[in-house]
C-alpha cells in the first residue's frame, strides 16, 4: 500500500496550497519554501512514490509536466533568463515527499550543479 503525502490532499483541495495550475493529468503549485525567486512544484495527480516506480503508462503525464513547466516559465516570465528542472529520486537525491515531482526554479542565476 503507497502512503498518500501532503501533495495529495492539495491536489484535491483538502489543504491550502498557492495552486496556479491543475488540469486532469498534473497539478501545479509553488514550494511553500522556495530556494529560488520562482520555486513550482508540477505534480502528477496520481500517486507515483519516486522515479523507480514510473511506468510506460505514465508517459502521457510525464511529457504533461514539461508542457506545463514550459507554460509556467512564460507566465513567470523566466523563459528567456532561464530555469532549472529538477526531480529527485530517494534518499541520496534528498527526496523528502514520496509523490514524483518536478521543481521549476528560476528568477536568478542559480549557478552550476553538475
Ligand atoms: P523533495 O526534496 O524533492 O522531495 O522536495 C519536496 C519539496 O516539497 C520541498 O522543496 C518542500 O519545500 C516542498 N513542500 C513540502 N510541503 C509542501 C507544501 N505543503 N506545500 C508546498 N510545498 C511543499
Amino acid at each position: 500500500m503507497i502512503e498518500e503525502t501532503i501533495f495529495s490532499k492539495i491536489i484535491k483541495h483538502e489543504t491550502s496550497a498557492d495552486v496556479l495550475y491543475q488540469d486532469e493529468l498534473v497539478t501545479a503549485f509553488r514550494d511553500i519554501f522556495p530556494k529560488a525567486p520562482v520555486h513550482i512544484l508540477i505534480v502528477p495527480n496520481i500517486l507515483i512514490s519516486t522515479v523507480n516506480e514510473v511506468k510506460y503508462e505514465h508517459e502521457q503525464i510525464l511529457g504533461r509536466m514539461f508542457t506545463v513547466a514550459a507554460k509556467i516559465a512564460i507566465e513567470e516570465n523566466i523563459k528567456d533568463d532561464g530555469y532549472r528542472l529538477v526531480v529527485n529520486c530517494n534518499k541520496n537525491a534528498g527526496q523528502e515527499i514520496y509523490h514524483i515531482h518536478m521543481h521549476l526554479l528560476g528568477g536568478t542565476l542559480l549557478g552550476p550543479m553538475l
